[in-house]
């Protein structure tokens, strides 16, 4: 049965981010093989961004899609996520661009902000025409990584870093 978006499967902003990441991630994410509450590094992450705009800060979860920070600002509703580092930065931006598509598409209207506090560095994130329909390819693409077989690894030094290793690199 399709989605309110026609796809198959509830595609989230974390797959969003897993499909620049690497597509075996995002594959094993998607089969909800989900091995990030264990890993170091989503540890560290996560205590930045419990520490970082405390103040600002309130979260918003819709239907397992998105889990993100907002804060209004200037009349408007502005999604913000903060990261540990701007390393996987298009990885980041349509994560966000994916949370404002989706919000767009209950008719809430919302900006988003990148944020990386360690970097002291931000980006700002609008929804157009254009980036939209970037967006929907690359969710046709999810959709179609995720009905194929495993993808191969990637073996690159995101691997040293990624909450999968141990599955990946003993599979
Ligand atoms: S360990 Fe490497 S190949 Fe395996 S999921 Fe992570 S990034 Fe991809």
């Amino acid at each position: 049965m399709n989605n309110l978006f026609g796809h198959s499967k509830q595609i989230t902003g974390v797959m969003v981010s897993y499909y620049f990441i690497c597509k075996r991630k995002l594959w094993l994410y998607a089969r909800n093989i989900q091995l990030e509450n264990e890993n170091e590094e989503v540890l560290i992450g996560r205590q930045i961004h419990e520490e970082s705009y405390r103040r600002e800060k309130k979260n918003i979860t819709i239907l397992d899609a998105i889990n993100v920070d907002f804060l209004h600002k200037k009349n408007k509703l502005i999604l913000n996520e903060v990261k540990k580092s701007s390393i996987n930065e298009e990885a980041d931006y349509y994560q966000l661009l994916y949370y404002l598509y989706f919000l767009d598409r209950y008719g809430v209207k919302a900006e988003g902000e990148i944020r990386y506090p360690k970097e002291n560095k931000k980006k700002n994130v609008t929804l157009t025409e254009e980036n939209k329909k970037e967006l929907l390819l690359i969710l046709n693409k999810i959709e179609k990584i995720i009905e194929k077989p495993l993808p191969k690894k990637i073996k690159t030094s995101k691997c040293t870093k990624c909450a999968y290793k141990d599955f990946c690199y003993v599979v």
